[in-house]
């Protein structure tokens, strides 16, 4: 992986960053004081996915955030499992990816194996 290649997925990664950043702050609304029981459940369902949401975001924020950490390391881009280049595309596609396409599928056939 050269230089360039690693800015461009480092920028590629702080725009995801601030793009998520930017979305709601109010995303948690108030249920409470709702007088019609129907918009409250509505309501309360819809909490429900509002905070799904925003725990997957955390995560993803999370996960960038490491990635991040990870490319001023020097094996960043490295495949954990077989040490092979994981490759730019992937990459850009997915900078917290700690494997390489090939590693990746097999650790996934395992999975679905074992299920
Ligand atoms: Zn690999």
């Amino acid at each position: 992986m050269t230089e360039h290649q690693l800015k461009e997925i480092k920028t590629h990664l702080v725009q995801g960053l601030g793009s998520m950043a930017g979305q709601d702050a109010s995303c948690i609304m108030a249920v409470e004081g709702c007088p019609d029981e129907t918009d409250f459940a509505a309501q309360l369902v819809q909490q429900g996915i509002n905070i799904a949401m925003h725990r997957r975001k955390m995560a993803r924020i999370r996960e960038l955030e490491s990635a991040l950490k990870r490319m001023s390391e020097t094996d960043y881009g490295t495949c954990e499992e077989c040490g092979e280049e994981i490759g730019v595309a992937r990459l850009k596609a997915n900078p917290s990816a700690r494997l390489c396409v090939g590693c990746q599928s097999a650790l996934e056939d395992g999975l679905t194996r074992c299920a």
